[in-house]
């Protein structure tokens, strides 16, 4: 494991000269071409086309954009071994092994939906540099939570009043997003009560916007989820057994919904590992069911989708397995991939530069072996090498 960081740190400081790679197929976001050249020029695509000249031979893969994960927590370490004194300190350096196992599995950019210490916006930037390996992270700061009993944290609010000084607070720490917390639930807690009001909501999806932010509102029950779409958030995460008027509201006013089915997964295979009492496993299963039931309503509905894992702890390396869920709710493999790449993008407002393979954007590219519309098992299992703007973070052709 040790070289193999050492050859990443060295592809990072390599100067970015430009390259063509020959793919046997290619999905541009659009459409897939057969027996392709990309050509890169620094960080981004310079053309993509018939072959001519040298070229690096990925003949035996199919070219798909750099995928999106929109729902991470990269900064969520399962087992801290430094000092309790110190312990948030460390965070950023043991979050590398989470940013790592995330390009293997294809994802160049991440929307990170809550962390604390601001420690997502030190790797955002050190990443940013070339001093860190990891994806391209748009990130929240800490996620607004009303008072719940425990310590207070940076952003709890309760009232307009408060909740406007949190958003202004995250932003002005330098986060890309907001992120609330509109009900409970998480982790073991599959409870869905609404915390915030309307009011709080549409306060802090207004202070958001008025300062050029996009919103997350976080809603495991139909109540909070009702009131985030009726307040005008940009996304709704995870929200199980949302009623029919909020699902054709969401589709009317192009509400992105990130369902989040498969985390609930990762904490039932791990409960173990988790500390969850095995009862905990029921609710798990109970709640991934109403998740995927609700997911196929909202995409008959005609919601617009974006992957997120939601990962955390040990599930970085899972963080493409939601598409199969997708699938399974109904959409097409083609469908589910457009929920990790060109939906993803326009969820980030960066629908000119990153989710597609096009001249000008940048150059996230991944090789899968075989054919990713047929089969979307290719995309979660058949990564074999990732580009990140222009530079190979993964390689498992040899
Ligand atoms: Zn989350």
């Amino acid at each position: 494991m040790g070289s193999r960081r050492g050859v990443l740190a060295l592809l990072l400081t390599a100067p970015a000269f430009g390259a063509s790679y020959h793919f046997a197929a290619l999905w541009d976001g659009d459409k897939l071409s057969r027996d392709v050249c990309l050509t890169t020029q620094g960080d981004k695509i310079q053309s993509i086309g018939s072959c001519s000249g040298s070229s690096v031979d990925l003949s035996r893969y199919t070219a798909i954009p750099g995928l999106i994960d929109a729902h991470t927590h990269l900064t969520y370490i399962l087992d801290n071994p430094v000092n309790q004194s110190a312990r948030s300190t460390a965070v950023v350096y043991l979050s590398q092994d989470n940013a790592r196992k995330t390009l293997e599995t294809g994802v160049t950019t991440v929307r990170n939906l809550g962390a604390a210490d601001f420690a997502d916006i030190a790797m955002r930037d050190l990443i940013d540099k070339g001093l860190m390996v990891g994806p391209r992270m748009f990130v929240s700061g800490y996620g607004l939570q009303i008072t719940r009993g425990r310590t207070p944290t940076p952003a709890t609010a309760d009232g307009v009043a408060e909740v406007m000084r949190v958003v202004r607070q995250q932003v002005a720490a330098g986060a890309d997003w907001i992120k609330m917390y509109g009900s409970t639930g998480s982790g073991r807690d599959v409870t869905g009560f609404e915390t915030f009001t309307y009011e709080e909501m549409k306060a802090a999806v207004d202070a958001a916007h008025a300062l050029g932010k996009r919103i997350a509102i976080h809603s495991y029950g139909p109540d909070g989820a009702r009131n985030a779409v009726r307040a005008g958030t940009d996304s709704l995460e995870h929200a199980a057994d949302m009623d029919d008027e909020t699902i054709s509201e969401m589709a009317r006013r192009k509400i992105f919904y990130v369902p989040t089915i498969d985390h609930n997964r990762y904490y039932a295979d791990n409960y173990k590992k988790l500390n969850y009492p095995p009862d905990a496993v029921t609710g798990l299963n109970d709640f991934i069911q109403r998740n995927l039931e609700t997911a196929r309503k909202a995409f008959r509905a005609g919601v617009r989708f974006a992957m997120g894992s939601d990962a955390v702890y040990t599930m970085f390396g899972e963080n493409t397995r939601e598409l199969g869920w997708f699938v399974k709710a109904g959409m097409t493999p083609e469908q589910a991939l457009r929920s990790a790449t060109t939906d993803a993008a326009d969820l980030l407002d960066r629908n000119g530069s990153l989710g597609a393979l096009r001249p000008g954007y940048f150059a996230d590219v991944v090789a899968v072996e075989g054919n990713p519309l047929d089969n979307i098992d290719v995309v979660i299992n058949k990564v074999r090498w990732v580009m990140k703007a222009g530079q190979v973070v993964v390689d498992k052709t040899k």
